[in-house]
């Protein structure tokens, strides 16, 4: 149901009528979000894993159980993965710092 679709009184509207659909991060790079970007230190890393639950986009780039860097598409910048990196393996950036790690 569209929101131009949607009845005048309030009581005509179905449970969650007016959501379209949920969005997904797979179809909307949130790259661009970013103020600060995680740099990946791979030589600090210690492949725990604990940094990719942890990521709202899956931007973590992991190949035979390692962790290779980070998708820069969709990384948005939150820095929870900074925060829990338990090495300091990922630090916090300025977006516009050009860093050697990138992905991308
Ligand atoms: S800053 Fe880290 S946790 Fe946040 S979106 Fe980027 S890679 Fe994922
Ligand atoms: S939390 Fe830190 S040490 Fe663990 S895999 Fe992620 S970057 Fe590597």
């Amino acid at each position: 149901m569209t929101i131009k679709n949607v009845k005048k009184r309030w009581k005509d509207i179905p449970i969650g009528g007016v959501i379209v659909e949920p969005k997904t991060s797979l179809r909307n790079k949130t790259g661009n979000w970013r103020v600060q970007k995680p740099v990946f230190h791979p030589e600090r890393c210690i492949h725990c894993m604990l940094c990719v639950p942890y990521c709202p986009e899956d931007a973590f780039i992991v190949e035979d159980g390692k962790l290779k860097g980070i998708n820069y598409d969709y990384c948005k910048g939150c820095g929870l993965c900074a925060s829990v990196c338990p090495v300091k393996a990922i630090t916090m950036e300025d977006e516009n710092v050009e860093q050697e790690n990138d992905e991308k």
